[in-house]
Parts: C-alpha cells; structure tokens; sequence
C-alpha cells in the first residue's frame, strides 16, 4: 500500500501540479500511484480521509486517515476538503491544506480520488493533471477484484456495477485530459510519467 512515501524530501522543481488518478476500483490505481511515487522524485502522496473501515494490509495514516462520518460531515462543513465524494456508502475526501503547501513548493502531488471527485478538481484547480485508468476489460477488472479478496462479494458487486457508469462520467464530463488502459503496469506508469513530465 501506500506507505512511505508521503512526503519525499528529494528537491522541488518549482513546478507543483496536483494530478488526479482514477478509474473504477480495481484497475490498479493504487500500484500505479505506488510506481509514481517511487520513480518520481517531487511526488507526494495526498493522504484522503475516509469514512471507511480499515481494510486488508491497508495501514492508519499512510493508505487513509479513517475518521468517523461525524468528524467527516464537521470537516466537509468547514471546508476543509479540496473535494469530498460518497462512494459505495462511504465518505472519502482530500484535505485541502497540504494540498496547497505542497503545490507552492513546488511538489508533484499524487491523489487518487473517484470520477465525483475528479470533476469537482477540474472545476477548482482547472491546471491540475487529470487522469483517468480504464481496464484493458471487464474480465481483468473482475479477476483482478476477486484476486485482492479484499472486499466481500457483495461490495465488489456494486464496485463493479458501478465500474461503466464511472467511466461513462469521465468521458461525458470532459474533465479527464488523459485516458490511459493499464494493462502491463510498468507501461501504463511511464506513459503517465511521460504526461505528468512531458
Ligand atoms: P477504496 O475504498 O477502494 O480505497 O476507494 C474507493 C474509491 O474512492 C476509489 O475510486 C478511490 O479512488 C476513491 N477515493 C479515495 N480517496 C478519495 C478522495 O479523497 N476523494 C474522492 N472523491 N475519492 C476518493
């Protein structure tokens, strides 16, 4: 999971982005933000918080902040999230404050975040680097939720239900300025490497 990488003290280029990753659950966001951070040195991690239960290997404070829907709804009220989204019957928001640090030293910052979200940051910050992971198809997008055994049948049912509808939006909404099949990992982090640098 995301672990150690949440603030890589290497240089600044002055350059700070925020890019957005999403896609539908399963299509490897999370290793390809693994890969983005390893490899790209100004690359911070947006630790979101969520409403949602701990899962799997999944660690407090690195993968998420895991609060309760009440301090959510207080935090969202307040305007502390850049943007907040309901997901499957859970909170998930990106807290705004080291956002903007990181973006005014000039960081790369990595925030993997839902199509609801993605629209909300291409409104707000219309220079952020917005890209959207599609599965190569249904199939590896099914195995590859099965495979994690992460989440009961019947959530990774209504992840996958909602998997065209997800896609649909980020085609719709024109909000993604990239769309990018991750079928061999390594190339799918390079061609983003090469959109994020280029
Ligand atoms: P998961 O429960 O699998 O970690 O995440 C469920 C969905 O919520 C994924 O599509 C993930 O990208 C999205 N997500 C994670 N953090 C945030 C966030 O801060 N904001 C929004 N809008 N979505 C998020």
């Amino acid at each position: 999971m995301l672990s150690s990488a949440q603030s890589n003290p290497k240089a600044a280029t002055g350059n700070g982005n925020l890019v957005v990753i999403s896609g539908p659950s399963g299509t490897g966001k999370t290793s390809i933000c693994n890969l983005l951070l390893e490899r790209l040195p100004q690359a911070v991690w947006s630790v979101s918080a969520t409403t949602r239960p701990l899962r799997g290997s999944e660690a407090a404070g690195s993968s998420y902040e895991y609060i309760e829907p009440p301090d959510f709804d207080r935090r969202r009220a307040n305007g502390e999230f850049l943007e907040s989204a309901e997901y499957c019957g859970h909170w998930y928001g990106t807290p705004a404050a080291p956002v903007k640090r990181w973006i005014e030293q000039g960081k790369i910052v990595i925030t993997e975040i839902d199509v609801q979200g993605g629209v909300q940051i291409a409104s707000q910050m219309p220079n952020s680097c917005r890209i959207f992971v599609l599965p190569p198809d249904f199939d590896s997008l099914k195995a590859r939720l099965e495979g994690r055994k992460t989440e009961s049948a019947d959530i990774m049912a209504r992840r996958l239900q909602k998997a065209d509808g997800e896609i649909a939006i980020a085609r719709d909404s024109g909000c993604y300025q990239h769309f990018v099949t991750n079928d061999v990992l390594d190339d799918t982090v390079n061609e983003i490497i090469e959109i994020i640098t280029g």
